[in-house]
């Protein structure tokens, strides 16, 4: 149990943070690696060997013998090879030993991580290079070093370098406008993150009796339990003792660490929770979600629990989600998206807000392809998470302030003053007048977006990567237009620019209700895209508009942006296959011997009841035989046509795209049809006839 009185001293702990650096490196070195994590500057191999000897030392006195290149690979999880501190000496005694050159570079064999074709498995060097900006920690006796990866002729292989770029994209692009708007002694501009966090728990032994769960962290039969989340009694309700001890042990953990989590609550479905850190520096953000889900796991298993992080782990019960809250901020402590008290800060906030609006409008596509994966899919659209299709809320009164840049005329609220640049004060708008909206998949919220898409699986690196670059490009093109007129013209032209961005792109501002179908045909109509599954929105991943957003800002080449477009198609392809074999082997095997020993007890009682009295007629025996011999001739039919169509899949690995397709209309397809008839067998099957735990079981077990 955590001792609040001494958590100010535990948290970060086990961190190589800013607090240890200054206090153990000599100042010069401490200054050196300062600017580098600041400005994204270059850092000297002398420093590199005097901040390698430094954390060593805070690595062993904390226990660790071992240090780790750590890094994200694209299989969206992370990945780590492990070498000791040790060095033989002659005498047989060892020595410890770090060096720069170990801390600023390493050489994993990187033959086995996809790469898309962006390396032969022969030429299977990659590199990891130190990121100085995401500080080291130590988890299980080892020293754990953020790195990039990449491959020997320099390709990203991984999420963060994309992610680093895409925030110095930004951040070239913002200082650049705010040049222009006079803003002069900014030197950076940050991306900020935070990220909610939703999961399951149940019982670890009845996860580990699911094959399903196992291998592919859904469940795929499963008929619904008598009882779902209509009752709506779960959300923020009271938290049972087993959870709380969990949660309790899960912010120790990630406090150690040096992850600020802040929030913890139920979530809507019975057994679904949450939880949320306080923002950071995206890279860092995203680093950390990495490892607050690694550490929910973990701390799982020591409750017997286990977490699951999928997307839609039940059918008919609320999916997972990772909200992700985004928002840039300058390094002189400005938030750009903060409609703010002050009139000096409205202007910039005006061109942030816009800037937005039309990144997200103009590049849906790939937003919406930047959340997309085969547990997503299942998801998004069902009427408790957004629609696949993007929209934007901003509140009625943003939408006020927007419709005043549109007339050109003065926003009415109260409070107006001109501002110096000719843009007028807007009303300080609080949390509570923008935050109503839950069903919009991307809303403002107070002083930040909060895109609502991402999946609870998976790493949040490529939703901002997309979004940091979409912004970066329409700062750009704001900057253009704005280079033609004189520094006199600005103060007029600036609105003008403004209103014409906002005229072409508005049609993606919505305030309304996203679950509805009115919503789905007037999006229709407004010629918004609704991509409704990872093979539909691919296509965008490789199209014109997207190549050229990427190499233009050098977040990715012509050559990585086709590689990631393989590994997702091959991914998803694999995701569901993976599905449709367990599918076929728990229904064959697992469901079908629950089956069969009940209809030979059912059958046996039948037999014996008619010798003891010859007139009974047995109607229920009769009825539950025959509903389970309808389901099991249904079932026998659809696993023939999904063996049949797995195995057509498997031939069309020359097209990874239509293979996709395939996965997505037919196997998809024959799994749904052949759950109908699983589930209304299993529906009939007392419980202790089944070797795995049921929905009720699982949901409900825990008291
Ligand atoms: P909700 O009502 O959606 O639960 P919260 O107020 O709990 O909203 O905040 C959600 C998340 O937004 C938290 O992780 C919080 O740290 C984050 N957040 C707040 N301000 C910013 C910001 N400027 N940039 C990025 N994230 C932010
Ligand atoms: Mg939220």
């Amino acid at each position: 149990m955590i001792d609040a009185a001494k958590l100010t001293d535990e948290y970060g702990c086990l961190v190589f943070n800013d607090r240890i650096m200054r206090e153990r490196l000599p100042k010069d070195i401490y200054r050196a690696v300062h600017k580098t994590i600041e400005r994204g500057t270059h850092l000297e191999l002398d420093v590199a060997n005097c901040v390698a000897a430094v954390m060593k030392e805070w690595a062993i006195e904390n226990g660790a013998t071992h240090f780790t290149h750590w890094f994200q690979p694209m299989t969206g999880l992370t990945a780590e090879k492990h070498d000791s501190f040790i060095s033989p000496s002659d005498d047989g005694s060892i020595i410890m030993e770090f060096s720069g050159k170990e801390l600023v570079k390493g050489e994993p064999d990187a033959s086995s991580f996809p790469s898309g074709g962006l390396r032969a498995t022969f030429e299977a060097r990659g590199y990891t290079a130190w990121d100085p900006s995401s500080p080291a920690f130590i988890k299980d006796g080892s020293l754990y070093i953020p790195t990039a990866f990449c491959s020997y002729g320099g390709e990203a292989l991984d999420k963060k370098t994309p992610l680093l770029r895409s925030m110095e994209a930004l951040s070239n692009e913002a200082l650049k406008i705010l040049k222009t708007l006079g803003i002069e002694n900014v030197k950076r501009v940050n991306t900020t993150i935070g990220s909610e966090q939703e999961y399951f728990l149940i019982d670890k032994n009845y996860y580990k009796q699911r094959k399903d769960l196992l291998f592919t962290g859904r469940t795929l039969i499963g008929a619904p339990p008598t009882k779902g989340q209509e009752m709506e009694d779960h959300y923020f309700g009271v938290i049972k003792p087993k959870v709380s001890a969990y949660m309790h042990d899960l912010d120790e953990e990630l406090w150690k660490l040096g992850i600020p989590v802040k929030t913890k609550h139920n979530e809507v479905a019975p057994s679904q929770h949450e939880c949320a850190p306080v923002f950071e520096t995206a890279n860092v953000a995203v680093d950390h979600n990495q490892l607050t889900m690694e550490v929910m796991k973990k701390v799982a298993e020591k409750h017997n629990f286990a977490c699951l992080l999928h997307e839609k782990p039940f059918e008919g019960i609320n999916g997972s989600g990772k909200h992700n809250n985004w928002s840039v901020c300058t390094d002189t402590g400005i938030n750009l998206l903060d409609p703010g008290k002050h009139p000096g800060e409205n202007l910039p906030f005006l061109v942030f807000l816009i800037a937005v609006i039309a990144a997200v409008d103009e590049y849906a596509p790939i937003l919406r392809l930047s959340v997309a994966s085969a547990g997503n899919d299942h998801r998004l659209g069902g009427n408790e998470a957004p629609p696949a299709i993007i929209s934007i809320f901003v509140g009625d009164e943003l939408s006020e302030v927007l419709k005043g840049v549109e007339e050109g005329s003065a926003y009415q609220g109260s409070g107006k003053v001109q501002m110096g640049m000719g843009a007028q004060v807007l009303p300080h708008i609080t949390k509570d007048n923008t935050d109503r909206n839950r069903t919009s998949p991307f809303a403002f919220t107070g002083n930040k977006f909060e895109f609502r898409m991402p999946g609870s699986s998976v790493s949040v690196a490529n939703a901002n990567i997309v979004l940091n670059t979409a912004v970066a490009e329409e700062l750009s093109k704001i900057s253009e237009e704005l280079s033609k007129y004189s520094e006199e013209e600005l103060p007029e032209k600036i609105m003008d620019v403004l209103k014409e961005m906002l005229l072409k792109h508005k049609r993606v501002l919505f305030n309304g209700n996203g679950y509805t179908d009115e919503w789905i045909e007037e999006a229709g109509k407004r010629g918004l895209p609704n991509l409704k599954s990872l093979p539909d929105a691919m296509p965008y991943w490789i199209s014109d508009s997207s190549i050229g957003l990427f190499t233009k800002h050098g977040i990715f080449t012509e050559e990585e942006i086709r590689s990631r477009y393989e590994i997702l198609l091959e991914n998803y392809s694999k995701s569901v296959h993976i599905e449709a074999l367990t599918m076929q082997e728990m229904v064959r095997k697992d469901l079908m011997e629950g089956i069969i020993a009940y209809e030979k007890d059912v059958t046996k009682e039948m037999l014996q009841k008619k010798e003891v009295l010859p007139e009974a007629d047995c109607l229920m025996e009769k009825s539950i035989l025959k509903v389970l011999d309808e389901a099991t001739s249904g079932m026998s039919k659809e696993l023939i046509k999904l063996k049949e169509d797995t195995a057509k899949a498997e031939q069309m690995e020359d097209d990874l795209l239509s293979q996709a397709g395939f996965y997505k209309d037919t196997i998809l397809t024959d799994m749904e049809n052949l759950r109908k008839y699983a589930d209304s067998a299993e529906a009939m099957v007392p419980d202790k006839y089944l070797c795995y735990p049921t929905y009720g079981q699982m949901l409900f077990s825990l008291i």
